[in-house]
């Protein structure tokens, strides 16, 4: 039954796809056809028991040659996107009930789709990216939740989701190469499992952080984010607040509001994972 394959990774692996998001050009297939090639090449598959993988990839945006925004004073968002993940990664960490990495640890740049592969190399089960950037408007403040999809929610995304996927620009012109035809296949191609689990932790994230920090009204948005195309891996982007409010900018350069900030990340996991384990629970 093909509904109720479990793409992950290693699969599309044996499957012949290299990497999850770069198909080579005869496999573009139909996703019917794609999810019989899968089949045919399927092992019967370990039932998993709860927990299985617990391992968050915690993705500090931005680092090295490529700053992020940089706030209304001077302050680099590549480095407050890295001072809220070690945050956030002691906190999850000193629960025992984690395994964390971090794309980078340290000022340096990393391509986004290499940001993805590193996320699947380790086997993540949840992927966040973490950012605070800029918006032209100096007066919107707050956090904000990002999944996937191949349209924007709205022009404020839009125009988010471009600067962030620029990045690359850093990189050279020998990356950056997923050509439009393919990126809208790679959108259609996010399995349903891992676009559910996306939009959950989106909504967790929402639930945790409201108490806790302002928002942004309507704070679950979507847009065609490079680094949150993983077809396996649940992934959300957040936007901790805004570099170009100067409130935001103020409250991100304490360390005060960054323990604030990850707590109400590390809260949103713990539900994230509750209702996760339920699931396997439930199904088995
Ligand atoms: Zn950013």
């Amino acid at each position: 039954m093909v509904r109720n394959l479990v793409v992950t990774r290693r699969l599309l692996v044996g499957a012949g796809v290299k990497a999850t998001y770069l198909l080579p050009s005869g496999f573009l297939l139909g996703e019917g056809a794609m999810a019989a090639t899968l089949t045919a090449n399927a092992r019967p598959a370990k039932r998993q028991t709860a927990p299985a993988r617990r391992l968050v990839m915690l993705d500090p945006g931005h680092g090295g040659k490529d700053p992020g925004a940089i706030g209304v004073s001077g302050t680099y968002e590549k480095h407050v996107a890295l001072a809220t993940a070690f945050e956030l990664k002691r906190q999850l960490e000193a629960s025992g009930r984690y395994h964390v990495e971090m794309t980078r640890t340290r000022d340096v740049f990393i391509p986004l789709e290499h940001r993805v592969e590193i996320a699947q190399h380790h086997n993540a089960v949840l992927f966040v990216s973490m950012h605070a950037d800029a918006l032209k408007d100096q007066h919107v403040r707050g956090a904000s939740i990002y999944t996937l999809a191949a349209t924007a929610s709205d022009a404020q995304t839009r125009e988010l989701a471009r600067r962030e996927n620029s990045a690359d620009r850093f990189a050279g012109p020998a990356l950056g190469n997923t050509s439009p035809e393919i990126a809208e296949i790679l959108a259609s191609l996010v399995r349903r499992e891992t676009r559910i689990g996306s939009a959950r932790m989106a909504h967790d994230l929402v639930g945790a952080l409201s108490p806790a920090v302002p928002l942004l009204p309507n704070p679950t948005r979507h847009a065609g984010f490079v680094v949150l195309k993983a077809a396996d891996i649940p992934s959300v982007l957040v936007e901790m607040g805004f570099m170009s409010n100067r409130q935001d900018e103020a409250a991100l350069r304490r360390p005060d509001h960054r323990i604030r900030v990850a707590a109400a990340m590390k809260r949103a996991v713990d539900a994230y994972f509750v209702a996760a384990n339920h699931a396997v629970a439930a199904s088995g």
